[in-house]
């Protein structure tokens, strides 16, 4: 049943060639979850529950911040500060200290959204196997696509085996995708760094404007949107 569900989203995304495709995917699930903490999750126990003992990390809090729903967000905040003053305690010496210093340091950057959206996103990445070997079309779609971020490249090749028998036809397209991918962004950086050379004779159009922030997302997953 999960596999027909996975399926679609996944083939619009590498149909995209909108940069990692993996990249679209998270995309749309962080988008969707950040929607729900700040929507039909602020009332109900059970995330409630899951809110005050994660909380949000630094990135999702500041997504859910620009989110739109300002008492929903409060309302969050909230019942994990809550928890948070109940862990803190008192503390009358230096072992004391040190001792809530390690305790309190695992619970800076937890977060319910990307608990999630790991989850969602195993799933996918083992899809994405499953797809190359079961899907007639998909192996041409895949070759056709725009490469993968770093981060996506590693978690697609730990999940290989779920091709099956098509795993090692699957190993092999997946790193000679990301070698090629990797070398066109690299060589449109050179090409960049060349239009500052004065005594270059390549003029090239703005053809390699966006290279600098294309091999930052294909060595970082995409972390700058414009
Ligand atoms: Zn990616
Ligand atoms: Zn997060």
């Amino acid at each position: 049943m999960q596999y027909h569900i996975q399926t679609t989203p996944v083939w619009d995304a590498f149909r995209q060639k909108d940069g990692c495709p993996i990249c679209l995917l998270y995309e749309r699930i962080e988008n969707r979850l950040v929607k729900q903490y700040l929507g039909e999750a602020v009332m109900e126990p059970d995330y409630r529950i899951k809110v005050n003992k994660r909380g949000f990390c630094t990135r999702h809090l500041l997504k859910l911040y620009d989110g739109g729903n300002k008492l929903g967000l409060a309302l969050q905040i909230n019942t994990r500060t809550e928890n948070i003053i109940e862990n803190i305690g008192t503390t009358a010496n230096a072992k004391q200290a040190k001792k809530l210093a390690e305790k309190l340091d695992k619970t800076l950057d937890t977060c319910v959204i990307c608990d999630e959206a790991e989850e969602i996103m195993t799933r996918y990445c083992y899809t994405v196997a499953q797809m190359f070997g079961a899907e007639a079309e998909f192996p041409k779609v895949f070759s056709e696509s725009s490469g993968f971020c770093m981060p996506h490249f590693v978690r697609l090749l730990q999940y290989v085996s779920y091709a099956g028998k098509s795993a090692e036809r699957y190993a092999a397209a997946l790193t000679a995708k990301q070698l090629e991918t990797l070398k066109k962004t690299n060589s449109d950086l050179e090409r960049f760094t060349k239009r500052f050379d004065y005594n270059s004779a390549d003029k090239f159009s703005g053809a390699t404007d966006d290279a600098i922030k294309n091999s930052i997302n294909k060595l970082k997953g995409k972390i700058i949107t414009d």
